[in-house]
């Protein structure tokens, strides 16, 4: 018998390590710049082409390599970061163990020219699958520039893995950001198909924080500090009223990484108690630095999570920061004056003739014809299907009388409908509807229904670009971050045809002259942050499906923001509910009805 074990070839190697290292684009975005990092760049630009999919450049005027540095550093555990096993727990660097290069040129095709300060001549090396094509000395500026073309040419099932080029480049945006948000001293810039989307100039942690994600942060931020021994905290906190239903920047750094800690986002919420509603959240930019003996360091180079050995400790001094943080804000919030716009109004200069504001209204709005007035309970009515409800509500003594006009009922009810109308229904806590049915007690989740409900006539609206809008009498101006505005420009046809009437004012602003029916009345600015912070959420989950995603999306902020307690609203909402194609299940997966039925019923009082 022969021996059959073999070594892996070390092509094969990389290949393998690259599936952990190089999980999608946005992962060599990260290790790369990183890398230019700790090269000590002072200015740093990325290229992206087709999401990274043909192309990442990053280039550099960090420190450069040697001649023979350029061709190690392809190298499995090639590093000049660690030399013993013991430095991986004091290290300071960022990637560590030597295999992000290795792994990007096992899967891509590599060019590098990397030239030092002190050499006339840099070095450039073409590497692919990893074999070196070429190396050759060649003129460059100083600093290093790696350009890594058609990632997984030679792994096609990973490359047919990759998610959409939108929700790629929300991958790549969020790994450039969170790079960005913790060097606020180095320039950034992020060219996308040849179009700059991130121009970061050197400032303070504020003016980055600020250039990351629009300006209308600026006013939200409170500054939270503190130091003790075994941690030290800065960064910020929103005011509690920027606080929202929906997740927005909540981002915790431990020495320069971006992590994610559960428990110490616990605690920030909590110091947040009885200052917001139960079901927001803060935003928060944390930057902590701890020993790092004092961190379980996790040898994965891509994980995000870590543990700290302190962590109880760590919990309470970071609730106590940010209480304090909060309590100094309250006591001086009016410190904000130079931030209200009211007093940013320029004056006029002398002699210049002012326009007075044009306010457009539309000239056919008559409020006594009733086809163009929707009375609030109209949020929730779309032509009751009663077939839903007769699996329900054929109660034995059942009179069946379709008159109620007002609900709409289409030609096929002459058999045994029955709507809601006529029903006793219970609202409780403003969570659940109670009703009786033939079988039973029949309990509804009114925001899943409201999600439900709403998700299918906006996918229906976005599809058939028959949304209908509410005229704002005051057109509102929006500002959005750059990788907001890229959603919002990826998506106007979309948000559009759902109902929102706006136009670009620049590359980073809109004017929003009109929402969609159902959502009017509502603070538009943070209505459409909450709008994209859902779909960013959302996009992943739908992959391809933009329009299922921007449906939900909203859906999920009416279900936030419309609250229906009267008894017409909840009769309405139910009728809607069972016009829909699922009225079971929420978009997202949730039980929206139970029936609860005689056997059930004795069965709890047992
Ligand atoms: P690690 O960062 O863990 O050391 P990498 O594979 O990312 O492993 O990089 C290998 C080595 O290549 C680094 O240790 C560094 O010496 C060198 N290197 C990589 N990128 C750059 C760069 N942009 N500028 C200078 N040196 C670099
Ligand atoms: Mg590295």
């Amino acid at each position: 018998m022969t021996d059959i074990i073999r070594l892996l070839p070390d092509s094969v190697a990389n290949q393998i390590a690259a599936g952990e290292v190089v999980q999608r684009p946005a992962s060599a975005v990260k290790e790369l710049l990183e890398n230019s990092i700790d090269a000590g760049a002072k200015e740093i630009t990325l290229n992206i082409k087709d999401a990274g999919r043909t192309l990442i450049q990053v280039i550099d005027n960090g420190a450069g390599m040697s001649p023979a540095d350029a061709r190690l550093c392809f190298e499995r555990h090639a590093t000049s970061k660690i030399s013993a096993a013991s430095d991986l727990f004091r290290i300071i660097t960022l990637g560590f163990r030597g295999e992000a290069l290795a792994s990007i040129a096992a899967i891509a095709q590599v060019e590098l020219k990397s030239r030092r300060d002190a050499d006339d001549l840099g070095t450039q090396i073409l590497i692919e699958g990893s074999v070196v094509k070429s190396q050759n000395a060649v003129q460059c500026n100083q600093g290093t520039s790696i350009s890594v073309k058609n990632l997984y040419f030679n792994t096609p099932a990973r490359r047919n893995f990759l998610k959409s080029d939108p929700v790629e480049i929300r991958h790549i945006m969020e790994e450039f950001q969170r790079v960005a948000m913790v060097y606020p001293h180095i320039a950034f810039r992020m060219i996308q198909n040849g179009k700059t989307v991130f121009q970061l100039n050197p400032g303070s942690l504020k003016q980055r924080l600020v250039q990351v994600f629009g300006t209308s942060l600026n006013q939200k931020l409170v500054t939270v500090e503190e130091s003790t021994n075994i941690v030290r905290i800065n960064g910020f906190i929103g005011k509690p009223e920027y606080a929202r239903k929906v997740r927005g920047e909540q981002y915790f750094f431990i020495n320069g990484r971006f992590v994610r800690l559960p428990f110490m986002h616990h605690a920030v919420e909590s110091a947040f108690t009885e200052l917001i509603q139960d079901d927001s959240h803060p935003i928060y930019f944390l930057y902590l630095d701890i020993e790092p003996s004092n961190i379980d360091i996790n040898i994965h180079p891509t994980k995000t999570e870590v543990k700290l050995l302190d962590e109880k400790h760590i919990y309470s001094i970071l609730k106590a920061a940010v209480r304090r943080a909060i309590g100094r804000h309250n006591l001086t919030p009016a410190i904000d004056f130079d931030l209200d716009p009211i007093f940013n109004v320029p004056e006029p200069s002398p002699g210049q003739t002012i326009n007075p504001p044009v306010i457009k209204v539309d000239q056919d709005y008559n409020p006594f014809n009733t086809s163009t007035i929707r009375p609030p309970e109209t949020r929730f009515r779309i032509k009751p299907n009663t077939e839903g409800w007769e699996k329900y509500l054929e109660l034995p003594e059942a009179d069946p009388s379709p008159s109620d006009t007002q609900m709409e009922i289409p030609q096929h009810t002459e058999s045994n409908s029955d709507s809601v109308s006529d029903k006793h229904i219970l609202c409780i806590m403003g969570a659940f509807v109670v009703t009786s049915v033939r079988s039973g007690l029949m309990l509804i989740d009114i925001k899943s229904a409201i999600e439900r409900i709403h998700f299918e006539r906006f996918l229906k609206n976005i599809s058939l670009g028959n949304g209908t809008s509410q005229q704002e009498l005051f057109p509102d101006q929006i500002h959005l971050s750059p990788q907001n505005a890229l959603i919002v420009k990826e998506l106007l046809p979309e948000l559009k045809a759902l109902g929102y009437m706006m136009e670009a004012l620049g590359e980073l602003s809109y004017v929003v002259h009109g929402t969609p029916s159902g959502l009017e009345n509502q603070d538009i600015p943070a209505q459409i942050e909450a709008l994209l912070e859902n779909y960013k959420n959302l996009g992943e989950m739908h992959g391809n499906n933009k329009n299922a995603a921007l449906a939900l999306a909203a859906a999920k902020n009416s279900a936030n923001t419309l609250n229906p307690r009267q008894d017409e609203e909840l009769k309405a909402l139910i009728d809607s509910l069972f016009a829909c194609e699922m009225p079971h299940q929420s978009p997202s997966g949730i039980n929206i009805i139970k029936i609860l039925n005689t056997e059930e019923i004795k069965e709890l009082l047992r």
